[in-house]
């Protein structure tokens, strides 16, 4: 039956029971004024029933910050498709809400209006925002870098450590390979990797694996990996967490010099010392041959230290090790194992003669004054030589046939080297033996 409304009309007929079916606000416009409102609508705006919006202007439910949107005219509304606005109801309460407009083809005024009450919609997009708001925030403020990959090994999202990390601009990195981050040398061994991951070979997943990044000027630094599988649908994401590693690399490094070296001299202190005396050791013992260890007592330093100050012992010391390397080949080691001590590792010495040119070497640089200030410094070197596996067949025992050796030179008044196996130093060193 066509309602008084579309009697009045007079020109349109519309099917109002059909309009009650719809479970949106429909609406019939005359004017601007409502002359039809189904139930839904009735409804949704918290009227008594449909009878009491008719004659109202439809703009009385649209909240004031929206209604020059309606004030603009009902023929403007209905070129747009759905428009977002709010509207209240009769107690006030506001919703959001989405209309569209027609005009009914009629002569006179006439337009269809539907409004869906869109606030949960709205709400769970809010809510949406603002949990990925939320993520985007911590994602933007941890130290670590986080990215996501794809299947084809393509970086999908990079948080803003990642970008700090490769010195890369916001978003620059999206799209690119992943091997990008890596130097050039190492890309192919990270797509073969990457192949034989996809291949179900998963022994890198979930380990932290330390690798080489490369920023995009170039210049590399050591970094840590660690990789997670996301099922992503019917794919597969991986989502890659990365630290630079530099400063716990050079944190590591300095402990382990400290470590192994003496701080005064940065010279091999007494661990670094033992571990290449035993390596030595080994190696003589498989290919035959002779080491000598050479314990070197400088003479005479206390007194730098009464008259100059300790400052000045420091100074002397530091050049004393300097000196010392200066007597040895690449594959022997100076170490300072006590306050004015040191001990040289001689390998593979064909004949003690040759470990006796070494010292022989030794007294004659230290005992060329060290300046200190405007002091010229004199110390000299008294030295025993003990060598392997003459003297002794483990390092304990040659060490201290060297620290016996030196001792009887410091009796027969200092500044020369003596063996182990002479019973007290000799002036003049037979060199026949030793090579030109
Ligand atoms: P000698 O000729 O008998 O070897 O006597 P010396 O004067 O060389 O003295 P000695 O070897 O008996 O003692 C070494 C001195 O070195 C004792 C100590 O005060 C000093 N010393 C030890 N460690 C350091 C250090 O790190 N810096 C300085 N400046 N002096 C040190
Ligand atoms: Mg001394």
């Amino acid at each position: 039956m066509p309602s008084s409304a579309a009697a009045r009309s007079g020109t349109v007929i519309l099917d109002h029971e059909l309009l009650e079916l719809v479970s949106a606000l429909v609406c019939i416009l005359r004017d601007g004024e409502v002359t039809f409102l189904n139930q839904a609508g009735v409804k949704m705006l918290g009227l008594d029933g449909g009878e009491a919006a008719i004659g109202t202007p439809f703009v009385d439910f649209v909240e004031s910050d929206y209604r020059f949107l309606v004030e603009a005219g009902w023929d403007l509304l209905a070129e747009e498709e759905f428009l977002p606005l709010k509207l209240h109801r009769t107690d006030g309460t506001r919703f959001e809400a989405e209309i569209r407009v027609r005009r009914a083809p009629s002569p006179d005024e006439l337009f269809l209006v539907e409004a869906r009450d869109i606030s949960k919609f709205v709400r769970s997009a809010e809510a949406l925002r603002e949990r990925e708001e939320r993520l985007q925030g911590v994602l933007a403020s941890v130290a670590e870098g986080i990215i996501t990959v794809n299947e084809q090994g393509l970086i999908e999202t990079a948080n803003p450590a990642v970008d700090r990390m490769f010195g890369c601009g916001r978003g620059q990195l999206v799209g690119q390979p992943m091997a990008l981050l890596m130097p050039e040398n190492m890309r192919d061994h990270h797509d073969e990797m990457f192949r034989l991951y996809l291949g179900g070979h998963h022994k890198l997943m979930g380990r932290s694996v330390e690798g080489v990044g490369r920023r995009a000027d170039g210049t590399q630094f050591p970094m840590e990996i660690s990789v997670a599988e996301l099922r992503h649908g019917k794919g597969r994401l991986f989502t890659g967490i990365l630290r630079d590693i530099s400063e716990r690399k050079e944190n590591e490094d300095r402990i382990k010099r400290l470590a192994h070296h003496d701080t005064l001299t940065g010279l091999p202190n007494r661990n670094l010392l033992n571990d290449r005396i035993n390596h030595a050791l080994a190696r003589v013992r498989r290919h035959g041959g002779r080491m000598a260890v050479l314990y070197v007592d400088l003479d005479k330093f206390k007194p730098i230290n009464d008259t100059l100050g300790h400052e000045a012992g420091d100074a002397v010391l530091r050049e004393v090790a300097q000196r010392l390397n200066t007597c040895i080949r690449g594959s022997d080691t100076v170490s300072r194992v006590g306050g004015d001590e040191f001990v040289v590792v001689v390998e593979e010495i064909g004949r003690p003669g040759e470990a006796a040119m070494v010292a022989r070497k030794i007294v004659d640089v230290l005992a060329r004054p060290i300046p200190y200030n405007e002091h010229a410094c004199q110390i000299g070197a008294s030295i025993g030589i003990a060598v392997f596996p003459d003297d002794g067949s483990t390092m304990d025992d040659v060490c201290k046939a060297a620290d016996v050796a030196m001792y009887r030179v410091k009796h027969a008044g200092r500044n020369g080297f003596c063996f182990y196996s002479q019973s007290e130093p000799q002036d003049e060193i037979d060199y026949s033996d030793a090579p030109a």
